[in-house]
């Protein structure tokens, strides 16, 4: 019988994916899956055990810090077009809701900003209407 050491069972790993199910699926899930289920390797059966049930434990608050608002809006601007990372912004005319008020958006990015003096008004190319 080959004993593949530091192996670790497959209670802890099982445990410790299905808990991570919590994750909303994609990047973050898959890097925590990947550290958590790595840091098993090497431990003994009560460490993985200790382990496993710190994963169970944590994983809604896990959750939490990967859903939170700030990470959020992190990725958004990370997805912001370069142009208006520059500064560049597309603004176009756009009325609230209630129509009362009236204000500047970005074509791009929805970043908003006051109608009376918009920064870097002559990027847009016209998009004023
Ligand atoms: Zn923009």
């Amino acid at each position: 019988m080959t004993r593949s050491k530091g192996r670790p069972a497959w209670w802890s790993t099982s445990i410790t994916k299905a808990a991570l199910r919590l994750l909303p699926p994609g990047g973050a899930r898959d890097r925590w899956r990947a550290e958590l289920t790595g840091e098993l390797w090497g431990l003994s059966r009560g460490e993985q055990l200790r382990h496993t049930a710190g994963v169970v434990a944590r994983a809604p608050a896990l959750r939490a810090a990967v859903t939170a608002r700030d990470r959020v809006v992190a990725e958004d601007v990370i997805r912001k077009p370069m142009r208006c990372r520059l500064g560049s912004h597309k603004w176009v005319t756009t009325s609230s809701s209630d129509g009362t008020s009236r204000y500047l958006r970005c074509r791009r990015c929805r970043k908003e900003t006051d109608f009376a003096r918009p920064s870097h008004f002559a990027g847009g190319g016209g998009g004023v209407s």
